[in-house]
């Protein structure tokens, strides 16, 4: 079985509140925030932490029907997704698929910081939502 699948690209974090999260996160990394950005098709505002190697994403929902609303109306804020970099997503897209994982997107989106993104349903990975990043950089 060949897997393109490289390591943890973030952790995505649901906030209400991104500019008191970022305050939040700010003083507990000791570093700013070195990116935030609106993803209209997705319906969020995120900020970007770099933690070492790895990033945290805080996301707000910018509309109460986007899923990160959703999330906190159901769960509260916390952790939102795992995202995992990948260097081929579509092949990852449909090997994932072929071996019966319920992928919530049947096309790559363009994601935040610059990456192509798709979402594995919790239902088919034990309960994390899990995101496919591959970079488009
Ligand atoms: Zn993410």
């Amino acid at each position: 079985m060949t897997s393109s699948f490289e390591k943890i690209e973030h952790i995505g974090i649901a906030v209400s509140d991104i500019a008191s999260a970022e305050i939040t996160y700010s003083k507990m990394l000791g570093v700013e925030p070195y990116k935030r950005e609106k993803i209209f098709s997705q319906g969020v505002i995120t900020s970007f932490f770099k933690v070492g190697d790895n990033k945290i994403e805080l996301l707000q929902a910018i509309s109460p029907d986007s899923a990160i609303a959703k999330h906190i109306l159901k769960r509260g804020e916390g952790i939102h997704h795992i995202a995992y970099l990948v260097s081929d997503i579509r092949k990852e897209m449909k090997r994932l698929s072929d071996a019966g994982y319920l992928l919530i997107d049947t096309e790559p989106m363009q994601g935040a910081d610059n990456m192509l993104v798709a979402f594995i349903h919790p239902k088919s990975t034990g309960g994390s939502l899990v995101e496919l990043c591959e970079s488009v950089v």
